[in-house]
This record gives structure tokens, sequence and C-alpha cells, in this order.
């Protein structure tokens, strides 16, 4: 923990109630921590329930508003989550704001491809969400120091997998669960995530990892089941696989990653849920290498699919991300509610393409 950033208030607040078997989701337990002290400019988040994609110049025009995978992430019960006593590094105080072309020279990271204004930043060539708008300063585009710490400085390091290589595998849905639905067949999400996970295991077994499926049939489960499953084969990776809808807007396509908001931050992406900033969750802990495994496993993915890239994002209402106490990421692998991609998708041949891009990222 770095200087500056106050002295943690001690105040956790236990409020997590489960939610089983009731309809109106909760305000999730964690620990409060002071808010950045430098004043940014305000960064807007993605409205409730619908996101707009990489409105920057780097990213292409920007797509409408859609309506990302319903069911994907509601919780259907709340995890039980334990307060988190250390918090994530925090800037200094008053530490000016990143000329980020500059650090990232001084680092030999490649340029990124940024603008002021606007969240979606392209860095080595794949879509990242900053959590502040950049700002132009006589010129220099600079970032948050949030932002350089949580997002640019994970860049410097190298991946390294856990020891034994434990990884549990997690086919969204089951069950009376069952998903978006495909635009195009009669068949839905928990299917395709199942197929993806299935044809994924064997590829990462002859790669020296072990294994675990949340569940291996049409079974249904809670998010709090799936987090428990992770701790009990003590896991040093948790992977989500899901697919996205839009629907009825069937424009939007293309791939997305997700990992949980590191503290401090503004969230891509929010839905009902309110955006705490000052919240800490266990998987904050892990907030460097939840960046670094999304980003293979981005990057990885559109390389083997071609699909296109709507970026490494950041939300703080996915029970299924929050308590893992690991690295953990969920993937959207691309959009039923879109009627090429629901095509694609509803291919054996397509699917074994996202198993193996996910593969080729834990090689
Ligand atoms: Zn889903």
């Amino acid at each position: 923990m770095r200087q500056g950033w106050g002295v943690f208030r001690g105040c956790v607040i236990a409020m997590l109630a489960l939610i089983c078997g009731c309809s109106t989701p909760k305000p999730p337990s964690y620990t409060r921590f002071p808010q950045t002290l430098i004043p940014p400019p305000p960064a807007t988040p993605e409205s409730a329930a619908t996101i707009s994609t990489a409105p920057s110049a780097s990213t292409g025009p920007a797509q409408p508003p859609v309506v990302l995978d319903s069911n994907a992430v509601a919780p259907l019960r709340s995890a039980a989550i334990a307060p988190v006593a250390t918090p994530s590094p925090a800037p200094n105080d008053n530490e000016p704001w990143t000329p980020i072309a500059i650090w990232c020279r001084s680092k030999g990271l490649p340029t990124p491809e940024i603008q002021a204004g606007s969240r979606a930043v392209k860095i080595g060539g794949i879509t990242h969400f900053l959590g502040f708008e950049p700002i132009d300063q006589g010129g220099t585009i600079c970032i948050h120091p949030l932002d350089r710490i949580k997002t640019f400085e994970p860049l410097t390091l190298a991946p390294t997998w856990p020891h034994p290589k434990i990884l549990v595998l997690d086919p969204g849905h089951g069950g009376a669960q069952a998903g978006s639905r495909c635009l195009t067949g009669n068949r839905f999400e928990k299917e395709f995530t199942l197929d993806w996970a299935l044809r994924l295991k064997p590829l990462l077994e002859a790669q020296g990892w072990t294994v675990t499926l949340t569940r291996t049939n049409d079974s249904e489960l809670s998010l709090t089941d799936r987090v428990r499953l992770a701790e009990t084969q003590q896991a040093g990776l948790f992977i989500s696989l899901h697919f996205n809808s839009s629907f009825p807007n069937t424009q939007a396509h293309g791939l997305e990653t997700y990992c949980l908001t590191p503290c401090g931050l503004t969230s891509t992406t929010t839905r009902v849920y309110a955006d705490d900033t000052t919240a800490t969750f266990p998987n904050n802990q892990h907030d460097a290498g939840n960046l670094v495994l999304a980003r293979r496993i981005h990057r990885h993915l559109l390389s083997a699919t071609g699909a296109s890239d709507r970026g490494i994002r950041r939300a703080r209402f996915m029970d299924v991300l929050r308590g893992q106490n690991r690295p953990a990421v969920l993937v959207e692998g691309g959009f039923l509610s879109n009627a090429e991609e629901s095509q694609r998708i509803n291919t054996p041949a397509y699917r074994q393409r996202l198993a193996v891009g996910v593969a080729h990222a834990l090689e």
C-alpha cells in the first residue's frame, strides 16, 4: 500500500444478505476505502443495462447501445463475501496525471491509441476501457494515476501460472437458467457454454492443467456454488464462459472479456447496481493477475476467431468473479442476438476455435 492513500478506515460493512429465492438483488458486502484523493474529471459509467462500444477513433464508430447478456451474470444468490483487509494500491496524494505515451516509452511498451474524453484505449492493438476519461494537458494526453497502476502497469508483468496448474472452467447457466436464446435455431446459451468448456478441457489438460468444470451436464447451480467449487479445488485460475445477447438489437457482435473493477475506478458496465467505486472485494487482491489473464485470453480469442474486439471491460456486479480468491475472468464469446455471429456460434467448428483460443492463451 502506498503512502497517502490514507489509513484504512476499518469500517467493514457486513451487510451482505443471501438472497436465495429473492428476486430483488441486494447490495453486496464490501469494505470501504477512501475515494481517490485527486479530483478527477467525472467519469461516466455506461448506463444501467446498456453499454456503448468503444467510442474512440481507435475502435471505429460507436455502435448502438446494447443490453448485455442479461441472464449471464444476474445473481442467483449473492456469494458470501468476506471483507478484505488490504486495499488495492493507490496513487500518492496529489500525484499528477500520467503523460501516458511518455510513460509507455519509458517502459518499452507500445504507444497506446488514446484520445482525450474517451475511456476506450487500444494497447498493443487490444481495446481496454479506463476508469477515467483521459485529459489533454497542453497537447499531451494524460491518464489518471489509478488507470496507470491498474491498466498499464500490469502490462509490464510477465504472465505466471499457478503451481500446481489447477483451473476451474465455468460453463455459464444450466438447467432452468438457459441464458440467452440463439437467434438462429432454437438453442440456448447454456448448451454452447457447456460445449465450449468440454472442448477446452482436454486441450488444457494436454498442456498440463488440471481442469474441473463447474458443471458437465445440463444441471443448474448457483453462482455461490461455482465460487465454492473453485475454493474446494484450490484452483489457481477461474474462467467463466458465456455468450452475449443484445436482443432485440441484432447489430452488436464481437468478443468481450470481463474482470472485476479495481477499487477507485469506474466500471465499464454497471447495470442495475450502484457502482460503488470505494468497494473492494476479495478478488480485487488479484487486479493485476485478472487483467493479465483477461488480456491473454481476449487477444488469443480475437486471433483464433477473427471476431470484433469489444474490449476488456470491468464490472462490479458479477458475483461469480467478486468472491474469487484467484485471478478470474468472464468471457462473452459472441452475440447470440446477431444473425451472422449466432450462425457461427451454432457450428461445432467455431466453438472449437473458441476453445483453441483460450487454450493458446494458457500455454
Ligand atoms: Zn451468460
